[in-house]
């Protein structure tokens, strides 16, 4: 039975390697996420049938805490609106640290009068319940900020380096010491829970507005390593590779989102950078708008458009309308893509699901280099709900909080067009010196109706 549980692991933790090997195209994402569900769905049935040759018999919990948060997962994915699905990534990584802090307290209690403990068992489980506590809190603050209930300029903590490094230094010291004298009182391990659950929360607080996307996928890697140490204390070699892979894919994509952000992976642990408040300049001139007439004849008439679409086109969703128009243009002999800024909308790889959704050819797509090669010699860049990733003062304006950030730099287009509804900011809270710039035109609207506009306009070009 035995051998045949862990050749089960093994095909599980095939599923979930070729599965999220597949997530890396569109075209065989939905595959790979079934299959890795499959994986895991298999890993859940064998784990199951593993305690039952032991004799242990706690069926009823399991099924009940299964059905109870199946359901909740259930319902809560099929209506969460796909703008609000990084809120619901941070709960799902919160609910993995918790996980790993429950594993961790039973286990450490179980320790408790073992003599023939080894330090290695005791270590990891002070730090899978260390990781978990810091993915736990971090990821509700994050929650709390993506969803607007808490603001970056309301919780702020004075000296974050100081008081994130203190902290640190306390928690690293409390592990070590509770390993080497695992015969302290339990009080030890509520001691080194609590502060890291304070940690969680002084290490998020100074990060916010523009600099969130690195937080969320560092708190993602975290989850994935609180399980790989969980893994190694139950000796379940299936939770360890999936803990792994969640932890590695999560280390990667901090590593691009700090790349993306310019900023550094250390300063983000000490939570030495970031918040939507700052010394920027103050914009001021006067902004030009422009008719959706005028700008179907600028569209309709160019070699070269650049679309470089935002939060907004998720909000409105107007890919569909977006693809409409591109083929429209291409059609009368325009040369039509589209820039993607890595943390364009609220999640990694937004904006690509979204137009590979509405069928846009992924050849068409520009990472943040390409477009912004492409953009010197590109007629018109036309914003669809965009407004941080194309704001100038990330490269001008040093008092600004993305100063720093590469931005797509769209004001090198011979023309350019900014279409959303009014002139608030973006989700960084700061002004955009482009609005103002003479090249620029404004286009006020909903970009779903704007875009289906513009599509019967050009139509009307002849
Ligand atoms: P922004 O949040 O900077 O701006 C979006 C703009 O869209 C707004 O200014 C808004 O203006 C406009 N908008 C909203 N609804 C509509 C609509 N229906 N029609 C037309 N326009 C609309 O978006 P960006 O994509 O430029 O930048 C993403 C920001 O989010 C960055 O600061 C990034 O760091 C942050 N972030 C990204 C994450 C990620 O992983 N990608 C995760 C968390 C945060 P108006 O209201 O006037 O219409």
């Amino acid at each position: 039975m035995e051998e045949f549980i862990n050749l089960g692991y093994l095909i599980a933790v095939v599923l979930f390697i070729v599965g999220l090997k597949q997530l890396s195209s569109p075209k065989t994402a939905r595959s790979g996420n079934l299959l890795a569900a499959a994986g895991m769905g298999l890993a859940i049935v064998l784990a199951m049938i593993a305690p039952m040759e032991r004799g242990d018999n706690n069926y009823v919990w399991i099924i009940a805490g299964m059905l109870a948060g199946g359901i909740i997962g259930l319902v809560s994915a099929r209506r969460v609106a796909m703008t609000d699905m990084p809120q619901m990534v941070s709960i799902f990584n919160g609910l993995g640290g918790g996980c790993a802090v429950a594993i961790s307290i039973v286990e450490l209690d179980h320790y408790q009068g073992m003599t023939d403990l080894s330090i290695g068992v005791h270590m990891t489980t002070l730090f899978a319940l260390f990781v978990g506590a810091v993915a736990f809190t971090g990821s509700l603050l994050a929650y709390g900020k993506l969803q607007g209930l808490i603001n970056d300029n309301t919780l702020k903590i004075p000296a974050p380096t100081v008081v994130n490094m203190t902290l640190l230094v306390a928690i690293l010291a409390g592990i070590a010491f509770r390993a080497y004298a695992p015969t302290e009182p339990f009080f030890w391990a509520y001691l080194i829970l609590g502060v890291s659950l304070i940690y969680g929360v002084t290490f998020v607080v100074p990060i916010g507005g523009a600099d969130m996307p690195v937080v969320i996928s560092l708190l993602n890697a975290l989850t994935g390593v609180a399980a790989a140490l969980a893994g190694i204390v139950y000796d379940s070699q299936v939770m360890l590779v999936g803990g792994i892979l969640v932890g590695a894919s999560g280390t990667i994509l901090t590593v691009l989102m700090c790349e993306a952000m310019n900023r550094s992976l250390w300063n983000v642990i000490i939570g030495g950078f970031g918040g939507s408040s700052g010394g920027s300049a103050a914009v001021e001139g006067n902004i030009k708008e422009i008719s959706v007439s005028d700008s179907a004849i600028l569209l309709g008439y160019s070699e070269s458009v650049v679309v470089v679409p935002g939060y907004g086109m998720a909000v409105a969703k107007a890919q569909n309308e977006a693809h409409e128009l591109e083929k429209l243009l291409e059609s009368r002999g325009v040369r039509v893509r589209y820039a993607i800024h890595p943390v364009a909308g609220r999640m990694p790889g937004h904006m690509n699901v979204l137009l590979a959704e509405a069928d846009v050819s992924y050849d068409k797509l520009l990472d943040l280099d390409d477009a912004n090669n492409a953009l010197s010699t590109t007629d018109v860049a036309i914003v669809v709900g965009a407004n941080d990733v194309v704001n100038p003062a990330a490269k001008d304006d040093p008092g600004s909080p993305i100063y720093g950030m590469p931005i797509l730099d769209i004001l090198q287009a011979k023309q350019t067009i900014v279409m959303k509804r009014s002139m608030r900011s973006g989700y960084a809270g700061i002004d955009n010196p482009l609005f103002f710039h003479e090249k620029n035109r404004m286009l006020f609207g909903d970009a779903k109706d704007t875009l289906a506009a513009l599509v019967s306009e050009v139509k009307n070009l002849g």
